[in-house]
């Protein structure tokens, strides 16, 4: 399993038009061919910086992961703070939305997701 942590993301909540940022987590298991560091970033850099929805974000990056080097599983995570609702009120501004995306062996074997979230430092 190869697993790339804590790639930035800034993109702009179509909802609000307001800004949501955080981290992107990607884990993928390859079947031979793998990506560069800056390439996976790159992808996370090309979805985000449209009008986005964290969730569809979170899914469009693991859909390009498994098809980009035909990966065999994908995993991506993606931990974003949003500003629509940091700005309702003070006791939102510590939260943190997390969404999930697993494609492939991730989304079959329950020992693939455990290593992918225990790797990056979550429970399953
Ligand atoms: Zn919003």
């Amino acid at each position: 399993m190869v697993i790339v942590k804590d790639i930035e993301v800034y993109s702009l909540c179509e909802h609000h038009m307001l800004p949501f940022y955080g981290r992107c987590h990607i884990g993928y298991i390859p079947s031979g061919t793998v990506f560069g560091v800056s390439k996976l970033a790159r992808l996370v850099d090309m979805y985000a910086r449209r009008l986005q929805l964290q969730e569809r974000l979170t899914e469009q990056i693991s859909k390009v992961v498994l098809e980009s080097v035909n990966a065999k599983g994908v995993g991506v995570i993606i931990e974003a703070r949003h500003l629509c609702m940091m700005m309702r009120g003070v006791e939102k501004q510590n939260s943190t939305m997390v969404t999930s995306s697993v494609l492939g062996e991730f989304r079959d074997s329950l020992a693939t997701r455990e290593e992918f979230f225990s790797l990056i430092g979550r429970r399953a």
